[in-house]
């Protein structure tokens, strides 16, 4: 989706600190980070958000989760760290393509997204 900001960041289109890439899943720095570590985890093709997950993409889906602790040990994340996907107007979700904040780096409260 050419209107997608997520999409024209995998596309390179807009710039982004990548921390991995594969062949379907790429992964950068929040811009605006809410923890020392906030890293988006993204799907590469174009899934609006949870709602999106189905049984033809969901193996991707469960790619990303090998990923992000993958990505969690290479940040030196030993302490923890929270995966977050908002999904939705109420949960606050601002971009509508599918990704899972990873946050760490301190102990995180209740509140932190
Ligand atoms: P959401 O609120 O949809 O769960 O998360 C969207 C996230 O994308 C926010 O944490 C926001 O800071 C981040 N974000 C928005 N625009 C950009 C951008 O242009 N570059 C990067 N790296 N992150 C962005
Ligand atoms: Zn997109």
């Amino acid at each position: 989706m050419s209107d997608c900001l997520f999409c024209r960041i995998v596309a390179g289109e807009i710039p982004s600190t990548k921390v991995y890439e594969d062949d379907t899943v790429f992964a950068f720095r929040d811009i605006a980070p809410q923890a020392p570590t906030h890293i988006l985890v993204i799907p590469k093709v174009h899934i609006p958000g949870c709602d999106g997950v189905t049984a033809e993409n969901s193996a991707l889906v469960a790619h990303i989760f090998e990923v992000i602790p993958a990505i969690a040990r290479a940040e030196g994340l030993t302490g923890g760290y929270r995966v977050v996907s908002n999904c939705g107007p109420d949960a606050g979700q601002t971009v509508p393509h599918l990704h899972f904040h990873i946050l760490g780096g301190k102990p995180l409260t209740l509140e932190m997204a």
